[in-house]
């Protein structure tokens, strides 16, 4: 086990966040929000390793303390992390023999059969109250990391709002967010907000080619800039842009109807969620070239999305936008995988056209 680290591009940002000026007036409460896939849990539980630091180095934990040791090994008494089951169990599989596993999530784990819950329960917002209600063990800071805050239900989000209505004495959260117009609006409103913006594409194409990532910079904008993104589709095999995409969007830069049933099949592999985003970032790139402006997301299909944009009518391009965010909410458990795909490619499809769509 190591201590966590702040990715290179986050590094200012928090030096100057956990500064020693800063700290004598650290907010109880943080949002921390922006894109997903630029490291925002790491930037948070690095934090935390800072913030309960016993001989912190211009606000960063300096690893060799107890407490550093202690939180390395996933054991601080006064550090908690609190996401769903379903995402532990995933960040499980890829930090074999984490302690702080059963720590955290032991009733959790004792639940047995039914399927992980993808939200944060009140049981774990409830486990939090009496934590936070004994003496800290080492004189120092409590902290808690809870993400992504959006998974927060309504009961739960309540529970925390009334925890932080009356915060407990030397208490920080750091709650971590993709998606902070999600949250319970008075949740917000207790909590100071720290953006994370995108990194600059120097550090985060640097970054990546450390880490041994083939077409870094295709990767990268295939992930929106998003560094840590682009290196988990990396390490999933996934190619900057997918073979159907291609098949899809050349069909269509020629203004013909794409072969859908053969991309309805090559889509049977990959989770919805991952197909929508790129029939999303195609839209983004088209309307990019209808305001004059390369692409953002697919550099390599700049002259393709540029040939849909001259025929599509803006208006529906941007309104296709709008209905795959939609799509993209419901794609974890659509009734019919195969139906919903032919659905919302011939929705795209038609909206590149200018044709009225036929309902599947
Ligand atoms: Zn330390």
């Amino acid at each position: 086990m190591s201590l966590p680290r702040f990715y290179p591009w986050h590094e200012e940002t928090a030096r100057a966040w956990l500064g020693e000026e800063q700290r004598r007036r650290f907010a109880h409460a943080w949002l921390i929000h922006g894109l997903a896939g630029i490291g925002k849990v790491e930037f948070a539980r690095a934090a935390a390793a800072g913030l309960l630091c016993e001989s912190p180095q211009d606000g960063m934990a300096c690893g060799q303390c107890p407490a550093c040791t202690w939180y390395a090994s996933g054991n601080h008494p006064d550090f908690r992390r609190v996401r769903p089951e379903a995402v532990a169990l995933a960040e499980g599989q890829a930090e074999e023999g984490d302690a702080e596993e059963e720590a955290v999530d032991a009733d959790g784990k004792k639940a047995g059969k039914r399927a992980p819950s993808r939200e944060i329960r009140i049981e774990q917002i409830r486990a939090l109250e009496s934590w936070a209600n004994t003496g800290t063990h080492r004189g120092g800071l409590r902290v808690v990391v809870l993400y992504p805050a959006e998974t927060l239900n309504t009961i739960s989000a309540n529970g925390l709002l009334k925890i932080l209505e009356e915060p407990p004495p030397q208490t920080v959260f750091l709650l971590v967010s993709d998606a902070p117009d999600r949250l319970l609006p008075t949740l917000v409103s207790r909590c100071r907000r720290l953006p994370l913006g995108t990194p600059a594409p120097e550090p985060a194409l640097a970054w990546l080619q450390e880490q041994g990532v083939q077409d870094a910079a295709a990767q990268l904008a295939a992930a929106g800039g998003a560094p840590v993104a682009a290196w988990r589709r990396a390490e999933a095999g996934v190619p900057p842009r997918a073979p159907w995409l291609d098949t899809f969007v050349t069909a269509l830069a020629q203004g013909k109807p794409p072969d859908l049933g053969q991309i309805v099949d090559a889509l049977d592999k990959i989770p919805a969620a991952e197909w929508i985003d790129a029939l999303q970032r195609l839209a983004i790139d088209v309307a990019l070239a209808q305001a004059g402006m390369g692409a953002r997301y697919f550099p390599d299909l700049a002259s393709q999305s540029a040939k849909i944009g001259e025929r599509a009518e803006r208006g529906r391009v941007a309104e296709l936008s709008r209905w795959l965010t939609r799509q993209r909410r419901i794609a974890d458990h659509p009734l019919n995988a195969r139906l919903f795909a032919q659905d919302v490619l011939a929705q795209a499809s038609a909206a590149c056209l200018g044709r009225r769509p036929k309902r599947a």
